[in-house]
This record gives C-alpha cells, sequence and structure tokens, in this order.
C-alpha cells in the first residue's frame, strides 16, 4: 500500500503523539489525535532534556519555547536527615556530555510545546479512547468510547506505559512490562518553604529517595521513590496520600513537612518504575511509538527524548517508503532498536541512585555524585548520556 496523504489515528496526545503528529503534517498526511484526558494537561513532574530529543526539537522549531519554559538547574544535592549538604555536584557535567543541549522543565510543558505547532492544524478528540481495532484489508476500522466509529489507513499507539493499543492489539501488560522494583511519587504544591532556586535537593535513606524542586509561581515539585513489591495502586487521591505517609513518615529531613505540605494537593502522580519490552513495536497497519513500544522508565532520564525520536524515525520511514507501511515500520524498528535496547540496559543500573538498597549503597551514592564533579571521571556516565546515534534526514 502506498499513499501521498495518509490517514493516521494515534492515540494519546502526550509526548510522542504529537511529536509524531507534527511529522505526518509535514509530509501531507492527515493525523488525528485520540486523547482520554478531557483537555490538554500542562506541569506535572520535571523532565530532565537532551540528547537526539533535543536535536529533534532543534529541527521542530521549538527549542526557543522549551528553553523559555525550562529550568537551567545548577545543582544536584544529596543532603542527610537534618538538611546537612552531603554531597553536591554541578550540572556543568551535563553540558559538557550534551555540548550544551539540556534543559529541565515540566513534562507537560515539553508535551504542550510540541501540541502547540499541531493544535490548529491537526483533529484532536479529547475524553476519548480506542475501544477496539479492525484491520481490513485496505483500511483500519476503529471504534471509540464515545461510541463513535472511524476508518485510518494506520494506527499508532502513543499511549504510554499502560498503552491501550498495545492492550488491544500485541496483547496484555504482563507480556511486556518489567517492574524494576520501585515505585514513583510526583506531586506540585504551592507555597512550600524552603525554596532553592535552581537546586535539585534529594535526601536517601535506605530504599527510599524524597526530593524536592522549585518552581517558578511559589509552587514546588516533590519526588518521591521507593522500593515496594506491591504494585497495587492504592485507589484514590486520599489512598495515596496515605500511602506516601505510611513509606516516608520516618524518613527525616523535611519529610514530615512534604506530606504535610501533600494535604492540600489536588492530583498526585504515583506510578510503577517499570520497562517496556518488546520483540517487535508493529504489527500490520498498527505500530508503537514512546512508552508504549519501549519505556526506559524515569531511571534513564531520557523517555521525552526517545519517544520524539520514535517519532520523528516512523515519520521519516514512512516518508522515505512512499507511504507504504510494509517497508517503513520494520525500518523503523530496525534504525532504533539498539539504540533502545542500550539505553534500558543504562536505565536498570540507576536504580541505586534513586533507591540505594542500604546504608551503604546510600554512602556510594554520595560518593558517586561527588566523583562526578571531577572531570576525568564524567567519562563513566558519558555512555549512558550520549546518545551515539546518527539522526538520519528525511527531508521533511
Ligand atoms: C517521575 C518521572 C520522571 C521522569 N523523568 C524524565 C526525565 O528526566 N527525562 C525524560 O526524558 N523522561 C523522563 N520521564 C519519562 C517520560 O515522562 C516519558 O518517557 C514520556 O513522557 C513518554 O512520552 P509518551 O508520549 O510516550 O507517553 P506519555 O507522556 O505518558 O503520554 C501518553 C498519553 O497517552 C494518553 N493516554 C493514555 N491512555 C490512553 C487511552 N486509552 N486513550 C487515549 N489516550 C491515552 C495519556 O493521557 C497521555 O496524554 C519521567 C517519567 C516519570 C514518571
Amino acid at each position: 500500500m502506498t499513499a501521498s496523504s495518509l490517514r493516521v489515528a494515534i492515540s494519546g496526545a502526550g509526548v510522542a503523539g504529537p511529536a509524531l503528529a507534527h511529522w505526518l503534517l509535514r509530509c501531507g498526511h492527515r493525523p488525528t489525535l485520540i486523547e482520554q484526558a478531557p483537555a490538554f494537561r500542562t506541569g506535572g513532574y520535571i523532565i530532565d532534556f537532551w540528547g537526539t530529543g533535543y536535536r529533534i526539537a532543534q529541527r521542530m522549531g521549538i527549542e526557543q519555547a522549551v528553553r523559555a519554559a525550562g529550568y537551567q538547574v545548577q545543582r544536584l544535592e544529596s543532603v542527610d536527615d537534618e538538611g546537612r549538604v552531603q554531597a553536591s555536584m554541578h550540572t556543568d557535567v551535563f553540558e559538557r556530555l550534551t555540548d550544551g543541549l539540556f534543559t529541565s522543565l515540566p513534562r507537560g510543558d515539553l508535551a504542550a510545546t510540541i501540541y502547540a505547532t499541531v493544535a490548529d492544524s491537526c483533529e484532536t478528540l479529547f475524553g476519548d479512547s480506542i475501544t477496539a481495532i479492525d484491520p481490513r484489508h485496505d483500511r483500519v476500522d476503529i471504534t471509540l468510547g464515545n461510541g463513535g466509529a472511524r476508518s485510518f489507513d494506520l494506527v499508532v499507539g502513543a499511549d504510554g506505559l499502560h498503552s491501550n493499543v498495545r492492550r488491544l492489539v500485541f496483547g496484555p501488560d504482563t507480556d511486556f512490562e518489567h517492574y524494576l522494583g520501585c515505585r514513583v511519587a510526583a506531586c506540585v504544591v504551592d507555597g512550600y518553604r524552603p525554596r532553592d532556586e535552581l537546586v535539585y535537593v534529594t535526601h536517601n535513606v535506605p530504599g527510599r529517595q524524597a526530593a524536592r524542586f522549585t518552581l517558578r509561581g511559589d509552587r514546588s515539585l516533590f519526588l518521591f521513590v521507593f522500593r515496594s513489591q506491591d504494585t497495587t495502586d492504592p485507589g484514590g487521591l486520599g489512598a495515596r496520600k496515605a500511602l506516601l505517609r505510611r513509606k516516608f513518615a520516618d524518613a527525616g529531613w523535611e519529610c514530615p513537612r512534604m506530606l504535610d505540605a501533600l494535604d492540600d494537593a489536588e492530583d498526585l502522580y504515583l506510578d510503577v518504575v517499570s520497562q517496556v519490552r518488546m520483540a517487535n513495536w508493529s504489527r500490520g497497519c498498527v505500530a508503537l511509538i514512546g512508552d508504549a513500544a519501549a519505556c526506559i522508565s524515569l531511571l534513564g532520564g531520557e523517555g521525552t527524548g526517545l519517544a520524539m525520536t520514535e517519532a520523528y524515525t516512523l515519520a521519516g520511514e514512512l516518508q522515505r517508503a512512499g507511504g507504504d507501511y510494509r517497508q517503513a515500520f520494520p525500518a523503523y524498528e530496525a534504525r532504533l532498536r539498539s539504540l533502545i535496547a542500550r539505553k534500558q540496559r543504562a536505565a536498570q543500573g540507576f536504580i541505586g541512585f534513586f533507591a540505594a538498597r542500604t546504608a551503604l549503597g546510600v554512602w556510594l551514592r554520595n560518593l558517586g555524585i561527588r566523583a562526578m564533579n571531577k572531570p576525568w571521571l564524567t567519562g563513566l556516565i558519558a555512555g549512558s548520556v550520549r546518545d551515539d546515534f546518527d539522526l538520519p534526514d528525511y527531508g521533511m
């Protein structure tokens, strides 16, 4: 099948989905974004943004907007129970490793910046979700939760770690999701004190990390990571707050105060820390990108950039194949598989950084943070920071 203008249903308007829509529109295709949230969500937890994803942002023409939303973090600090700094790392190590193409910003702000490039030209169905996918010989029919039925040429799942399209077409989450033994919670609160501008402050005790980052507008981001055998969602907001209280009430430092500050929060993100590993990222005319295909987890700190890389490469290979998905989808996978596998392996090595198992592990973590200030030792993390990937030019 070749077509000059493909109708593409994209499930999920997070990072990968709008990025794919951007590149498809540039190639003259007709994407439709289907997002379960009732409206586009901004803000959320802070992400580091660099590497190939950053270079793609430059090609999309959004670098200035990304930097304007970003924070040029100066230092990462590790503090003890009393808030005394045990280890500190200047972030110029990342500046050096990424040639200055590095910033940190709320995930939702990156997503919104990408979405702004397509909002006026791409059909978006908010508050809806695909409930059935039925490939035919010349099209693919989908059913929507709100009762509609539509036909497309291709369907792409860009609906995150717990992808709906993956479940419908490839099988249950348990076939692909690899839990890494930790859970993560994140929340933005108003008016918290103290504030430390451009410093990422972390506090580790065995099996747990609490961290905070000062945001503009008198807000602060809290991040909690903890080891857990239990992966069940405790339920609503109150139950999530109660779970964090159980885990962090005795963790020292500002934890009791942070937990009190959570009482007023109306939104609290809580999820498993997992990777998605699949033998194939496409089946027939259905493909997956972003976390849906190959989540590396927050431990890798590069999921957004890789999601954008997958979106760019999928659109580029479609362009190169004249719209023939039978050529384009395998080519997309072949180009990215080894990069993603390397990133997933590297991410697993950072579990101890987020939630060291023992007191010795916490001590070693602090030693590692101090060591990163020595230019001759930064090579130790260069492999996981640098992408070692030639970004193709598809002429899009
Ligand atoms: C705490 C935390 C910290 C992180 N830190 C970093 C970092 O420092 N750097 C970095 O690059 N990455 C980081 N990541 C990872 C990064 O957030 C993800 O890799 C990235 O957001 C993946 O983009 P995506 O578009 O594939 O998925 P998502 O951003 O998750 O977007 C998926 C979208 O699909 C929608 N959706 C879900 N189900 C359905 C459905 N059934 N129908 C329709 N729509 C649906 C969702 O509402 C969402 O809008 C972090 C992740 C976490 C959790």
